[in-house]
């Protein structure tokens, strides 16, 4: 069990951290005690104000120093993180809910970015054509300015690190506004940015709740916003910050499918399907949530459940992030036995024993359900597998692509064939083999499809590098004879 420990997390502004001007805060609550760990402070529109202002004043040198010396930064700032990862796999822990050997994964996988950024000053992305007699054309990519990154609560460290190194090493100053229950981590990461040597003005964190997000996505001085979270807020800052003229990629939530064919590998499906949906508690957007067994699957099904069912609440599984999410479960489990479920692993057993200890549930797999259940159907964001049939696989994959959601798909199987007819047809951005949780690694980037991503390309690699930038086509003629002109 976590230990209690009191914090407070101001914004980040000019290399310093700064209090709310007017000293508004929130309580930040440990999900493993369900007691306030800390408070947040949150920013009003005078904070943001003197935020934007201080980025603007740090774009104008950071913009156009050369990329090479940007990143020499970003390489000390991996190196300080990984220095006291298992420290800040801990803050990612108490804060978040998530059990450390997940929050370190979590910062591994949030450094592969950093890398991928520090990557950029050797990547040829400019084009450069002879497209007439001694006339070139090429392009060149240039920062956007001020740009903003509105983050969920699952990721404190990566989803952040999914934005921030690539606009910073593009030329950007970069304002971030985390989510208000895991406040800590950012703070510490800005820190850090600071010590590896980034420019004052350069990183900036708002802290705050939706408001403090709304006024961010609406300042006339911020030029993109990245948002990642749930789905009904992206579709809002994406609609809302595009009518404004910003550039805006706001990443959803999902649902996704996992589907198994009969001549899976049994062993290698049960604890793949079972990491998927349990890990982090379910609380990550890549999570299983609906298990389409194809024919007869029944062994599988079985291993997967007898798997699932040895995992315990606060020794190998996280506690959900606040009660309102213990109650969401509840909610869609009390549905699910009303619209006639049946329970093949029963987390329902473990409320009763540590009610008010903590933000804890249990795996749970409902069989039974039909396509139109709200067990299939919505997003419930914890460890709960909900179970379809499927005759053949292309059933399987109609009930994969009539769901809204697109972020995640895997197949299970043993055979190529199945495979590659299931690649081409599954409706979602990020499809995996064999693997439960098919997050791409860079440079392949990062981003769902349908109602998980509002807006165009990717948050990671190359659709990170388009995000952050613009670009200028240049034509130039150099010994220009008079006889020629430039079409000739
Ligand atoms: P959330 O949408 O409640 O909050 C995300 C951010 O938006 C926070 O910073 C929050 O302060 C802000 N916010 C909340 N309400 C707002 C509003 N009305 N207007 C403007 N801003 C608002 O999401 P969450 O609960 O923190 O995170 C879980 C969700 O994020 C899940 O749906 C999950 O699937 C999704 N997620 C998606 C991805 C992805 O890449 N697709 C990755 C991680 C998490």
């Amino acid at each position: 069990m976590q230990s209690q420990l009191s914090e407070n997390a101001p914004h980040f502004i000019g290399g310093s951290t700064t209090p709310s001007a007017s000293g508004a805060i929130l309580d930040v609550d440990s999900p493993w005690t369900g007691q306030k760990m800390g408070e947040v402070s949150v920013g009003k529109d005078e904070d943001i104000q003197n935020a934007v202002q201080t980025a603007r004043e740090a774009f104008k040198t950071w913009g156009s120093t050369p990329v090479k010396q940007r990143v020499q930064i970003l390489y000390r700032f991996k190196q300080l993180v990984e220095d006291e990862i298992d420290t800040l796999a801990k803050l990612i822990s108490r804060e978040n809910g998530k059990m450390p050997a997940e929050a370190k994964a979590e910062i591994e996988k949030g450094l592969e970015v950093v890398e991928y950024a520090c990557s950029i000053p050797n990547m040829p992305v400019n084009n450069i054509l002879e497209v007439s007699r001694g006339v070139d054309c090429y392009s060149k990519l240039f920062p956007i300015g001020v740009v903003a990154g509105i983050t969920p609560f699952n990721f404190p460290a990566m989803v952040p690190m999914w934005m921030f190194p690539i606009a910073l090493a593009l030329g950007n100053a970069f304002i971030l506004k985390p989510s208000e229950q895991v406040p800590f981590t950012p703070i510490r990461l800005a820190e850090l940015l600071k010590q590896a040597g980034l420019p004052d003005g350069v990183f900036t964190i708002i802290n705050g709740d939706a408001e403090t997000a709304k006024a961010i996505t609406q300042h006339p001085d911020i030029t993109a916003v990245g948002f990642v979270g749930s789905s009904k807020v992206a579709n809002w800052v994406h609609q809302e910050g595009t009518a404004l003229g910003k550039r805006v990629l706001a990443m959803g939530g999902a649902k996704n499918h996992l589907i198994v064919m009969p001549d899976a590998d049994m062993d290698i499906t049960a604890g793949n399907i079972v990491a998927s949906f349990t890990g982090c508690s379910g609380q990550r957007c890549m999570a299983a949530s609906v298990l389409v067994l194809v024919g007869d699957s029944e062994p599988v099904f079985n291993a997967i459940c007898e798997k699932a069912s040895q995992l315990k609440p606060a020794e190998n599984i996280g506690p959900l992030i606040n009660p309102a999410a213990v109650e969401r479960v509840k909610r869609y489990l009390d549905l699910a036995e009303s619209e006639g479920g049946k329970f093949a692993v029963d987390g329902r057993w473990y409320k009763a024993d540590v009610e008010g200890e903590g933000y804890f549930v249990a795996p749970t797999i409902i069989d039974g359900l039909n396509i139109d259940s709200a067990c299939v159907k919505d997003e419930i964001f914890a460890p709960v597998l909900s179970v379809l049939r499927a005759k053949d696989l292309d059933e399987a994959l109609e009930i994969e692509n009539q769901n809204p959601y697109g972020n995640a798909a895997s197949i299970f199987t043993t055979q190529a064939s199945n495979s590659q007819y299931f690649i081409q047809r599954a409706s979602s951005g990020m499809v995996g083999v064999n693997i439960g949780v098919p997050v791409p690694r860079e440079p392949f980037s990062f981003g769902g499809w349908n109602q998980s991503r509002f807006g165009i390309g990717d948050i990671t690699g190359i659709g990170g590098i388009q995000f952050w930038t613009q670009s200028k086509k240049i034509t130039q003629k150099w010994s220009a004879r008079s006889s020629q002109n430039w079409m000739s």
